[in-house]
């Protein structure tokens, strides 16, 4: 697979490898010998690319990254539909004050099930992702 494989996101095909998060080294299982580690850019939109480190099997060109290099793939396609705001689904809330915290209600409608906590990624120093 040649690079500008990677132009449109669609056509992306890396397999996942399936426990290792953070893998040294891989085998391919269809040649079982041991694959070449390289890192690739691969652009998630015009302005972002995310750079990855994939292994490549020399002979049938399998490639596959690590759960913890999907997982960046994942925040690049986070980052890329918050900015180009893409089926971004923004509301406002209001938040009160208890004297130390801030406190905003989450719809219930939005939540889908019995949530205890939110994950709050910080973006910039007055932004952040919340995930529940
Ligand atoms: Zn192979």
């Amino acid at each position: 697979m040649k690079e500008q494989d990677f132009e449109k996101l669609e056509g992306i095909k890396v397999s996942f490898g399936k426990t290792a998060l953070s893998p040294k080294s891989m085998y391919c299982d269809k040649c079982d010998i041991k694959m070449i580690k390289s890192a690739i850019e691969m652009p998630v939109s015009d302005y972002i690319k995310v750079k990855l480190n994939i292994f490549k099997c020399p002979k049938c060109r399998e490639q596959i990254i690590g759960l913890d290099e999907a997982k960046k793939l994942d925040e690049a396609l986070i980052i890329n539909r918050l900015l180009t705001k893409e089926n971004a689904l923004s509301f406002k809330r209001h938040l009160s004050f208890d004297g130390n915290n801030y406190i905003f209600r989450l719809p219930s409608e939005l939540t889908k099930g019995k949530h205890k906590e939110v994950k709050i990624t910080p973006i910039e120093s007055n932004e952040a992702l919340i995930e529940w």
